[in-house]
């Protein structure tokens, strides 16, 4: 059985080395010159920046991502954080993340405690956000903006964009499988590793080679056309999204296209510092819930130094956008940069903006549909693509799993 791959990002790879190690001849397509995606290094001035992801994992070396890279045998080591992260209040007193119960009063703090006990139970429809979803049963400031801080840094929304039930399964899922980490030299490091494994079972990765067309027959995937080339699959598995692979054939089922344009990206600003000395000391998130864009922070040379030339720190914050004005948002970024750390020397190396193609998340979170499309044989894979719950690249390897189950390999 032959499976033909478009696009070599996370979800491809993840695929690519399932399918390989499964006794699939695999095929990736990728059309950029480097492999990885949104999850590779980014080599600039001696630091280790990337092309998307803040170099985490958000349930380190315990969540879905590590046991699937553990699955297909990539040598990866994932450094788990400590702590897990820690919240900047008000006042500028940093406390655990898991104390911000403490800063509830009593009466929401029981509220609390049997909320998360039987969350099931308190489960909501999928049309309340999370935001309305806090307001019904807490209405506490505090808790609002933790809630967006959260949801900004780990999905890049805002709360009132997120729904309450997928914020329930993620919640859910962070008691599961517990708190972040970093993988050793970077998200490189796990791509990279994919790559060896697809390679080493006989798989072929080619890069500088964009997927023209998808080639459907009666319904059927057939395989694609790369360069005006026919190539022939038995499974046609794309990393693109639901909306770029359907503009690759002549999608004609209006239900699915009508379901898939509600898609919508999620879009973000990364802002890479360097400094001589920490800023934050340590390699959990670092929450800002009172910065006016700003949602987090991490240091993750605290974690790996060879992230950084010797001497300096790597220190990557994130922020979903708020405003369409990409220039704005950035300079409210680094006003909040300036006053979360005022008495500190630190120089911006490079800041990223991410949206429309090379967005934060393809589908933003709990809007996905899952990796089925109308045509046979063809299947989505990815962060247009998540499996439930799943905090973006733990969603990647959710919804890779899932696609292993519909068509029997496991
Ligand atoms: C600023 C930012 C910070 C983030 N931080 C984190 C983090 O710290 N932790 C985390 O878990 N996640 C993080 N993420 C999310 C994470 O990076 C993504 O979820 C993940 O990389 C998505 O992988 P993918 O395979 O779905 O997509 P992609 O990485 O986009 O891969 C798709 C590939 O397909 C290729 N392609 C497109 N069209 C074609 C075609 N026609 N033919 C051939 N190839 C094609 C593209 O070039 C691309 O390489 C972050 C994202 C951003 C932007």
């Amino acid at each position: 059985m032959k499976a033909v791959i478009i696009g070599a990002g996370l979800g491809g790879l993840l695929t690519g080395a399932k399918l390989a190690g499964a006794g699939y001849s695999v095929e990736v397509f990728e059309r950029l010159p480097f492999t990885g995606g949104r999850f590779t290094n980014l080599p600039y001035k001696g630091f280790k920046l990337s092309t998307g992801a803040l170099h985490m994992i958000p349930h380190g070396g315990r969540g879905p991502l590590a046991q699937m890279l553990r699955e297909v045998g990539a040598n990866v080591i994932i450094l788990d954080s400590e702590p897990m992260a820690v919240i900047r209040k008000e006042n500028g007193a940093i406390i655990s993340f898991h104390d911000f119960r403490n800063e509830l009063s009593l009466t929401k703090q029981v509220k609390l405690g049997t909320v998360l006990a039987y969350s099931l139970k308190f489960r909501p429809d999928n049309d309340i956000s999370f935001r309305d979803w806090v307001l019904k049963y807490f209405d506490d400031d505090f808790l609002l903006k933790l809630a967006d801080s959260f949801c900004g840094w780990a999905l890049s929304l805002q709360a009132k964009d997120v729904p309450a039930s997928e914020m329930l399964e993620i919640i859910n899922n962070m008691y599961l499988y517990k708190g972040s980490g970093v993988p050793a030299g970077g998200c490189s490091a796990v791509t990279d590793a994919l790559r060896e494994i697809i390679e080493s079972k006989g798989g072929k990765i080619y890069t500088r080679s964009c997927v023209e067309r998808i080639i459907v027959n009666n319904g059927i995937a057939k395989g694609v056309i790369v360069k005006g080339n026919q190539i022939d699959a038995d499974l046609v598995i794309s990393d693109i999204g639901h909306n770029g692979t359907s503009c690759l054939y002549d999608c004609t089922d209006k239900e699915y296209l009508d379901k898939i344009k509600n898609l919508k990206p999620s879009k973000g600003i990364k802002i890479c510092l360097s400094s001589d000395e920490p800023l934050i000391g340590h390699s959990g998130v670092y929450f800002t819930p009172y910065a006016k864009r700003v949602n987090g922070i991490n240091e993750v040379t605290n974690a790996d130094p060879s992230l950084a030339p010797p001497g300096k720190h790597l220190i990557m914050s994130h922020q979903a956008m708020i405003s369409e004005d990409t220039k704005i948002e950035i300079n409210v970024g680094l006003l909040d940069i300036a006053r979360l750390f005022p008495d500190k020397k630190y120089e911006v190396l490079l800041i990223q903006s991410y949206s429309d193609g090379w967005p934060v998340n393809r589908a933003s979170s709990g809007s996905d549909t899952g990796n089925i499309t109308p045509v046979k044989n063809l299947y989505i894979v990815g962060d247009g693509a998540k499996g439930h719950g799943g905090i973006e690249v733990e969603g990647v390897a959710l919804g890779v799993g899932n696609l292993m189950k519909e068509i029997g390999i496991y």
